[in-house]
């Protein structure tokens, strides 16, 4: 992403990343867990494959399997006995014979190929080939041709999804070695806020963006300490901060971080280690801050709720998929036509919200969700991807093309 029109005294996006990946430290205590525990975890070393995938030769087909050096002497087989998957042919192969072979199952000693049934016609005398196979070893599917034992199979740092676990199930892996779970502690700061169930009184708003991070915190593999709302209070904001430092690897705050109520919160932090106030040249988001806890790192979103989800998932998310060691690809970024027009203004890179589809010529489109105050969290609730607009951009007209960038949908 260029930020070359990026508002004067505003820090790009990815200088901000930089700074986040430089100093948050990675975690490196691993453990073993067992193979159905794995999901989303990440490997703190590589799998290196103890077998051979296939492990033995095996038909790829339902049919007879031979020499194939034999056709030229023979142009009716007799049937030697059979392999089945699970049930591989147990008798010494007598020359210029064939066996009927499930698919699956074992390549007996002595044939080196396999005539699906289609192709083939049982008689008195044997088995008569209706088509001739090309060359040996077809329909034969080879040990080790899919993974070879002692091969690579995934490297440290991957984050292990629902087929990769299949994957290590046919490897026969019962235990697999991942980094320790990274806590996080997280709490919302305002006297505003009230939790839902509670009754608003004249001025309050609920308490929306713990339970939003929360869940992303979740998805992300971390265990999350939710030490509540916290009260605009010098001493019970330094309270949560001190044993939020306590119990975990990395602190995130909701609110408190913007010019307003900057003050006593930076005050705060920097009694107890150091934390930089960014305003950001990115929209929403503004305003972020990142510090150093004595046992932690910290990560002080906006209050806005969508700011404090778009922030999250561009910076504090990337930094903690780096304290977990996660080598996760980023996000991927695809053009699409704009069909409705946007409104922005040069000088901010902006995540407005969109419903990404394709048209009946399989073609991407996108539309917005409407308006995109940064308050607005239906906006974010309505999208499937973010129109990315860089600093430079102004009004988008319908029918240009931007680039959009999926939201995760970790089903896979
Ligand atoms: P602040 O950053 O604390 O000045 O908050 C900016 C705006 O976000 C205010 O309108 C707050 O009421 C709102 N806000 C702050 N924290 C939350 C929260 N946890 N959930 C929803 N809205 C919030
Ligand atoms: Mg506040």
């Amino acid at each position: 992403m260029t930020d070359c029109c990026a508002a004067p005294g505003l820090m790009p996006l990815h200088e901000g990343l930089e700074k986040l990946v430089t100093e948050t430290p990675v975690v490196t205590e691993s453990e073993s867990v067992a193979l159905e525990d794995c999901l989303d975890r990440v490997l703190s070393d590589d799998i290196i494959s103890p077998v051979n995938v296939p492990s033995h030769d095996n038909s790829a087909m339902d049919g007879y399997a031979f020499q194939f050096s034999d056709l030229k002497h023979h142009s009716i087989l007799p049937l030697a006995g059979q392999s089945l998957a699970g049930h591989p042919y147990q008798g010494t192969m007598p020359s210029g014979h064939c066996i009927r072979i499930m698919t699956g199952a074992s390549i007996p000693e002595g044939t080196d190929t396999v005539i699906m049934q289609e192709q083939t016609e049982p008689s008195d005398q044997g088995i008569t080939f209706t088509k001739k196979p090309s060359k040996p070893g077809n329909n034969v599917r080879r040990a080790g041709e899919d993974i070879a034992e002692g091969c690579q199979v995934f490297r440290k740092g991957h984050v292990i999804k629902a087929q990769d676990i299949g994957l290590l199930a046919s490897l026969g892996v019962a235990k697999v070695p991942v980094v320790r779970k990274i806590k996080v502690a997280l709490f919302s700061t305002g006297d505003e806020l009230k939790l839902p169930g509670e009754t608003l009184g004249h001025g309050d708003i609920y308490d929306s963006n713990r339970f939003a991070v929360s869940a992303m915190l979740k998805r992300l593999g971390t265990e999350v300490i939710d030490l509540g709302k916290i009260r605009d209070d010098r001493s019970a904001i330094r309270e949560a901060f001190l044993e939020a430092d306590q119990r975990a690897d990395a602190v995130i705050t909701s609110g408190g971080v913007s010019v307003g109520d900057a003050d006593f919160v930076k005050d705060i932090l920097n009694e107890i280690g150091h934390t930089s106030f960014w305003k950001l040249a990115i929209k929403p988001g503004k305003p972020f801050a990142f510090g150093k806890l004595p046992n932690s790192v910290f990560f002080g979103l906006p209050g806005n709720p969508v700011s404090a989800t778009v922030t999250f998932q561009q910076l504090a998310a990337p930094a903690l998929h780096h304290m977990m060691g996660a080598k996760r690809p980023p996000a991927i970024e695809l053009p699409a036509t704009c069909c409705t027009p946007l409104k922005k203004q040069p000088g901010r890179l902006e995540f407005q919200r969109g419903i990404l589809s394709t048209n009946e010529r399989g073609e991407a489109e996108v539309v917005t969700t409407g308006s995109q105050g940064s308050g607005i969290l239906r906006s974010m609730s309505m999208a499937n991807c973010y129109i990315v607009l860089p600093a430079s951009q102004g009004n988008v007209e319908a029918g240009e093309t931007v680039k959009v960038q999926m939201f995760d949908k970790p089903l896979m």
